[in-house]
């Protein structure tokens, strides 16, 4: 009988493709087997996020459900992010869990599997080199990994804690694992790292050395490849040859997430961000300039330590000058080991609930005035999704979600696609013949 695997992925997509090298890893190694009845499984794993507050206080109710719920024998593993902060502090709490591994460590659940109260949480281990097994999600999608760590210290964030430094994946192994892909019916690959246009500072090993921009074109190259997206790319290191080449690139969808955090220059100087409010509006003009129908999303940060009416309001002016197709935003959470845990000039809870749903709703009347503009628009749409209303759903190259009555037939199919009704998030279409 082969064993049976349940996993819980929390958080960003590089917690999505770590999740699926231990799957691969697990199935190679030891035979296990994919289940989504956490009552039936040998093992229990949690890929954890801590980006914020939340997912952490989640963390513990949820392996207090999963021990009582387990079959006899079952072991219970902690991974990801919340792992490489905690480590042993997991088993102190919840002294069921067999094995705690953190972010950097994946290539070693294999091994801890079969060592009781395993704790390996090396943030500077490097992997980096690590061929993994094949395991994907999706049939239609290839998440590939082209760096591990971050090099940047965001005062808010505990990544660089949790991931350790930035080292860039070899060339040859991103290309080999898109030729793979391909070669398995895969049409879009998405690039992943913490900040992907940094890619090439810092290789392990002596490795052919380029940076995004060429990564992206040996990525373009592979045959059967039609689709790059890939996310997070860092304000910072927008310079005019990459917007050039995603400008220019036909295989290169035209969305882009620009990560802001904040609008005002004095709040992503306390952030060490590394740019200003000008230059991310220069950037952002530059990519609208080359690619007027682009669609830019961001990430933001309200109500930072010192953040003032100000501050806030220069926020709202970049939104209401880039005008964004995207806003992930959120309010100020301190994490530890952190810089700004330490920060005293804190604004009060309820400043920052009121800006944020203040922001929100600013975003909301911007999203009503663009959705009219698509109506009517024809689009390449590469199908994903089998919904169970009798559509099926995918993306615009620009990122737009669209779905059309239909069904399984389309999947992994690209179609031309007329807007025929808009919403806030998701668009209705005919496929046109
Ligand atoms: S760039 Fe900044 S926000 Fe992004 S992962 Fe690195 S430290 Fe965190």
């Amino acid at each position: 009988m082969s064993k049976k695997l349940f996993i819980e992925t929390l958080g960003c997509a590089m917690n999505v493709r770590d999740s699926e090298h231990m799957i691969a890893e697990l199935n190679a190694q030891e035979g296990y087997e994919l289940t989504d009845d956490a009552r039936e499984a040998d093992l229990i794993l949690i890929n954890t996020c801590s980006v914020r507050e939340k997912p952490v206080h989640k963390l513990f109710s949820e392996l207090g459900v999963f021990n009582k719920l387990k079959k006899e024998g079952a072991k219970i593993g902690v991974s990801g992010c919340t792992a490489s902060h905690l480590g042993k502090e997991i088993i102190k709490r919840a002294p069921y869990v067999n094995f705690v591994l953190g972010a950097r460590n994946v290539s070693k659940i294999g091994e801890v599997l079969h060592r009781d109260k395993a704790v390996e949480v090396e943030i500077d281990y490097d992997e980096s080199q690590f061929a993994f097994k094949d395991f994907r999600s999706s049939p239609y999608k290839a998440y590939i990994n082209i760096s591990i760590g971050c090099d940047k210290q965001c005062t808010f964030c505990i990544v660089p804690k949790t991931r350790g430094d930035e080292i860039s994946i070899p060339a040859d192994l991103i290309v080999a694992e898109a030729r793979k892909a391909a070669q398995n019916g895969v049409k879009e690959i998405f690039l992943l790292g913490q900040n992907v246009n940094n890619y090439g500072r810092r290789f392990s090993g002596n490795h052919e050395k380029m940076n995004f921009t060429e990564l992206l074109r040996r990525v373009s190259a592979v045959e059967g490849v039609e689709r790059i997206r890939f996310t997070s790319p860092h304000p910072l290191h927008m310079d005019d040859e990459f917007i050039e080449e995603f400008a220019r690139n036909p295989k290169i969808c035209k969305s882009m997430h620009m990560p802001l955090q904040s609008g005002s220059s004095e709040i992503l100087k306390a952030m060490k961000r590394g740019y200003t409010k000008e230059w991310f509006l220069n950037r952002a003009a530059k990519l609208r300039e080359l690619v007027p129908d682009v669609s830019i999303s961001t990430d933001i940060i309200v109500a930072f330590p010192g953040e003032s009416d100000k501050d806030f309001e220069e926020t709202l002016d970049v939104m209401r000058e880039v005008r964004f197709e995207q806003v992930f935003s959120f309010k100020y959470s301190p994490r530890p080991l952190t810089e700004a845990e330490g920060f005293t000039d804190t604004v009060d809870s309820e400043v920052g609930s009121e800006r944020l749903s203040r922001l929100q709703a600013f975003q909301d009347t911007i999203l009503d005035e663009m959705k009219t503009t698509l109506l009517g628009k024809e689009v390449e749409v590469y199908f994903e999704e089998l919904r169970n209303d009798g559509y099926v759903a995918g993306r615009s190259d620009n990122n737009v979600m669209i779905k059309v009555k239909g069904c399984e037939e389309w999947l992994g199919k690209i179609a031309k696609v007329k807007i025929t009704e808009v919403s806030r998030l998701v668009q209705y279409g005919e496929i046109l013949a």
